[in-house]
C-alpha cells in the first residue's frame, strides 16, 4: 500500500510539473511566469512540458551570471525544501528517480552496492566542481559561465529535453555536435546501469540529491528506530534499495525515504514522522524524572 502511494505520488508529480502540453505538440518550451519558481526535484527547464525550473539548473545559471550573483532565492528554496523533507524529494517527487525505478524493473540480474561504498562521494565532487566552481570561474569575455553540469553531464536533461526537442525540431537536428553525442552516451550508460543497480544516478551522480542528503539528519521528516523493539535481524538493510543499515543510521544522507524498510521490519521498530518525535519523548521523560 505504501509502495502504491509512493508510485502514485511520483507519477502525479511528474505529470503536474510537466503539464505544458503545447510544448510537446509544438516542440517548444514554456516561458511563462511559473518558470520563476523551482520544482523540488531534478526536472529539466528545457523539457517541452516543464512548468517550473530545475533547482540545479537555476543554481548554475545564477552562479554563472555576468554579475556573479548567488541567488538567495534559489538557495533559500533548496534549503527550505531540504529542511522540511530532506531526500524525501528523491524518493517521492523526482521524475528522474521514477524513471530509474521503472527501468530497474526490467528483468535481469541485480547488483547490490553497499551504502558505504566510497563511490557515493562522487556526487559531492560533481556538485562542487560542475555546479559551483566551473560556472563561477570558467567564464567568457562578458563574464558569463556555462551551466557545466547541465551542458556536459545531466542525463535527465538529455532524456527530458535534449532528445524530444531534437526529434521535434529539424533545425536543431542539423546543429547536433559532439556534446549532444557525449550526453546521449552518458544517458545510455545511466539507463544500462539502472537496469542492474537501483538508482545509480541518485546515489553516485546527482548534485541535488547530494544537497538534500546533507539535510537528512536535521530535516523535519525523519525515520526513527525503536531500539527496544529492534532485534537486529537486518531485514531493513536487505529490503533497502540503497543497502542502508537502517537500524544503525535511519537518517543517513543516502536514504531516499522510500519507506521499504518500514514495511520490511518484522517488529515494526521503524517509523517515520514530521517533527520532533524523539526529542519530545526525551523532554517528557525529563519532565517525569
Ligand atoms: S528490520 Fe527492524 S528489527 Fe530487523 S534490524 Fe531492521 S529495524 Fe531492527
Ligand atoms: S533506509 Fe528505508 S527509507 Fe531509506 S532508502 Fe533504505 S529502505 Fe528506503
Amino acid at each position: 500500500m505504501g509502495n502504491l502511494r509512493r508510485r502514485l505520488t511520483q507519477v502525479i508529480t511528474a505529470i503536474i510539473t510537466n503539464g505544458y502540453l503545447p510544448g510537446f505538440i509544438k516542440g517548444d518550451i514554456y516561458r511563462g511566469n511559473l518558470k520563476r519558481f523551482c520544482v523540488p526535484g531534478l526536472n529539466c527547464y528545457s523539457c517541452p512540458g516543464a512548468l517550473g525550473s530545475c533547482p540545479i539548473g537555476s543554481l548554475q545559471a545564477v552562479i554563472g551570471s555576468a554579475k556573479y550573483q548567488i541567488s538567495f532565492y534559489v538557495l533559500g528554496t533548496i534549503a527550505l525544501i531540504g529542511t522540511l523533507l530532506g531526500r524525501l524529494v528523491c524518493g517521492w517527487l523526482c521524475p528522474f528517480g521514477l524513471i530509474q525505478e521503472l527501468i530497474h524493473k526490467i528483468p535481469s540480474k541485480k547488483f547490490r552496492i553497499s551504502s558505504k561504498n566510497p563511490a557515493k562521494f562522487a556526487k559531492y565532487l560533481i556538485l562542487i566542481i560542475f555546479v559551483i566552481i566551473l560556472p563561477m570561474f570558467v567564464v567568457n569575455v562578458v563574464g558569463m559561465g556555462d551551466p557545466f553540469f547541465c551542458k556536459y553531464i545531466c542525463p535527465a536533461g538529455t532524456l527530458e529535453a535534449g532528445i524530444p526537442l531534437v526529434l521535434m525540431n529539424p533545425s536543431l537536428r542539423q546543429a547536433i555536435g559532439f556534446i549532444f553525442s557525449w550526453k546521449v552516451f552518458l544517458l545510455i550508460l545511466t539507463i544500462l546501469a539502472s537496469i542492474f543497480i537501483a538508482r545509480p544516478f541518485c546515489r553516485f551522480v546527482c548534485p541535488l540529491g547530494a544537497i538534500y542528503g546533507l539535510f537528512n539528519p536535521i530535516s523535519f521528516y525523519k525515520l526513527e528506530v525503536n531500539a527496544e523493539r529492534c532485534i537486529k535481524c537486518n531485514k531493513c538493510t536487505k529490503s533497502c534499495p540503497i543497502s542502508i543499515e537502517t537500524y544503525k543510521t535511519p537518517n543517513s544522507p543516502e536514504c531516499i525515504r522510500c519507506g521499504e524498510c518500514i514495511g520490511a521490519c518484522p517488529t515494526k521498530a521503524i517509523s517515520s514522522s514530521f517533527g520532533f518525535k524523539e526529542s519530545e519523548r526525551k523532554f517528557r521523560q525529563m519532565e517525569i524524572e
